[in-house]
C-alpha cells in the first residue's frame, strides 16, 4: 500500500507548531509495512486542500489526514474529503448523542457549530474519538486507473491534537488498516549500543542484501542504533518464525552489542536487572550533571535499588563529597581514569551500596586541550570492590551528544557487568 500523509492547519505552515503527527504516523505505518511516499502540509484553505488530496491520489492509494475536524469555520477537512470522494454529509443521530454526552461530561455548552461534528459522509466508516469531540472516519472511492482497470482509493481523517490522534490510530485506524491488508505483519526492534549506524549497516549487509521478507532496517537514534526485523506472512505464527530465525542470524553478527530484543530503553534494561538481582547502586556524576540518575529514576520501583546520585561538578565537590584525593586531581586532572575510579569508590563508600558508578569528562564545545580533547570521558565502576574504567574518546564537539553518549555508556557498562553475574 502506498500512502501519503496530509497535515492540515495554517499554524503548521506558520511554524507555530512542530508537526509531530507525521513523525508518529510515518513510523507506525512503516512498521506495519505500509510505504509512506509523501508528507504534505496545507493551510486551512478549501481549494488548496481539495487540490492536494487529488494530487496525492495520483501516486498513492491511501491518504491519511490529521487536523481540521474541529467545530469552527476553518475546520473543513471532513467537508472537502467528502466532496472529493463523491459522497454527501448526513447528520448522524448516534454521533449527536455521543457528542451531547461528551459535552456534558466536559461541562461545555453545546453551540450551533458543534453540531457539524455529528455530521458524517454517508459511506464513511467512523472512528470514535475517546479523547475529544471530533470523530474520525475512513472513506473510499473507486476510480479508473491508467491502464483502464478500476482501483480503490481511501482517505482516513483524524483530529489534529496528537493525544486524540494517537488514541484513534491505536484503537481504530490501525485495526482498520490491518483488516485491509492481505497478510499479518510481525516485527521486532532490537536496540544496539556501541556500533555506529553505517558500521552496523555494513556488518548486516550480507543479510540485508536481496532480502524481501523478512526485511531488516537500521535506524540511528541519539547515541545508539536500532534494527527492525519485520515479516509479512499469511499467519502470525509464520511471520513470527521468520523474524525469529532472522534475529538468530543478526545475533551471530552483532549479538554482543544488542541490549534489548524488544525495543526497551537501556536504562530500563539495567533497572530491571538491578531489581531482579536485588543489587543497590549509587552514582557520582560530573559532565552528565544528573542525567544518569534522572534516567534511572524514570523506572517505577527503582527505589529498591537506587540509593543516591551526587552531582560533583567542581574539584572541591569531588574531594568533599566523595573523598577524591587532592593529589590525584593535581597529578592526573579531574578528567582521568584515576579520578573516575576514586569517584566510583567514593560514592559506593559513602552510600554503602553494592555498586558505585561515576562519570567525568569534557562535554564541550570548549575546554579541550590536545592531551584532553572535547569528548574525552571516563566512567568508573566499583562493583563489590572490583573496579574498572571505560575511556571514551569520540572527538565530537557537541555538548549534548557527548553528555547523552556518556550517560548511555554508563548504562552499557553496567549492563555488560550485570550480564556476567
Ligand atoms: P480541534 O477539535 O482541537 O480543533 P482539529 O482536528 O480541528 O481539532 P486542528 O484545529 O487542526 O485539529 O489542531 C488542533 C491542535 O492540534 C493544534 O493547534 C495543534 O496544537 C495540534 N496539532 C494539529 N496538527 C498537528 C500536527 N500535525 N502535529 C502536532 N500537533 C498538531
Amino acid at each position: 500500500m502506498r500512502a501519503a500523509l496530509l497535515s492540515v492547519g495554517t499554524e503548521l505552515l506558520l511554524g507555530e507548531i512542530t508537526n509531530t503527527n507525521v513523525v508518529y504516523l510515518s513510523r507506525e505505518l512503516n512498521m506495519m509495512g505500509i510505504d509512506v511516499m509523501y508528507h504534505y502540509t496545507v493551510g486551512d484553505n478549501p481549494k488548496r486542500l481539495a487540490e492536494m488530496i487529488e494530487m496525492a491520489f495520483k501516486d498513492c492509494d491511501l491518504i491519511i489526514t490529521t487536523g481540521g475536524l474541529g467545530p469552527t469555520q476553518d475546520d473543513m477537512t471532513k467537508e472537502i474529503a467528502c466532496q472529493v470522494m463523491g459522497d454527501e454529509l448526513e447528520m448522524r443521530k448516534d454521533l449527536l448523542e455521543e457528542l451531547k454526552k461528551r459535552m456534558l461530561a466536559y461541562k461545555s455548552h453545546m453551540t450551533e457549530n458543534n453540531l457539524k461534528q455529528a455530521e458524517m459522509p454517508k459511506r464513511a466508516f467512523v472512528f470514535h474519538n475517546d479523547a475529544g469531540t471530533a470523530p474520525g472516519f475512513a472513506l473510499g472511492r473507486t476510480v479508473t486507473g491508467e491502464e483502464g482497470g478500476e482501483k480503490t482509493q481511501s482517505i482516513a481523517c483524524m483530529p489534529g491534537p496528537p493525544r486524540e490522534m494517537k488514541r484513534m490510530f491505536e484503537k481504530s485506524l490501525r485495526p482498520w488498516l490491518e483488516s485491509m491488508s492481505d497478510g499479518v505483519l510481525y516485527f521486532r526492534e532490537l536496540r544496539v549500543f556501541g556500533i555506529g549506524e553505517s558500521d552496523l549497516e555494513t556488518r548486516l549487509l550480507p543479510l540485508i542484501d536481496g532480502q524481501t521478507d523478512p526485511t531488516i532496517a537500521t535506524y540511528a537514534k541519539s547515541g545508539e542504533c536500532s534494527v527492525r526485523v519485520a515479516s509479512k506472512r499469511p499467519t502470525r505464527e509464520e511471520a513470527e518464525r521468520a523474524v525469529n530465525e532472522m534475529i538468530a542470524e543478526v545475533d551471530k553478527i552483532i549479538g554482543d552489542s544488542i541490549y534489548s530484543y524488544d525495543n526497551q530503553e537501556i536504562a530500563n534494561v539495567v533497572g530491571e536487572k538491578l531489581k531482579e538481582k536485588g543489587l543497590t547502586i549509587a552514582c557520582a556524576e560530573s559532565c552528565t550533571g544528573g542525567m544518569f540518575a534522572s534516567a534511572l529514576t524514570d523506572i517505577p520501583g527503582i527505589s529498591a535499588c537506587f540509593d543516591r546520585g551526587i552531582v560533583t561538578y567542581s574539584n572541591r565537590a569531588k574531594v568533599e563529597e566523595l573523598g577524591v584525593k587532592q593529589e590525584t586531581l593535581d597529578a592526573f586532572g579531574a578528567v582521568s581514569e584515576e579520578t573516575a575510579l576514586e569517584m566510583a569508590k567514593g560514592v559506593r563508600r559513602v552510600s554503602g551500596t553494592d555498586i558505585g558508578i561515576s562519570v567525568t569528562g569534557i562535554a564541550g564545545p570548549d575546554g579541550g586541550t590536545p592531551e584532553k580533547p572535547v569528548g574525552l570521558v571516563y566512567i568508573g565502576l566499583d562493583f563489590d570492590g572490583q573496579t574498572e574504567c571505560r575511556k571514551i574518546d569520540r572527538r565530537i564537539k557537541e555538548r549534548n551528544r557527548n553528555r547523552q553518549y556518556a550517560m548511555l555508556s554508563m548504562f552499557d557498562m553496567l549492563n555488560r557487568k550485570l550480564n556476567d553475574r
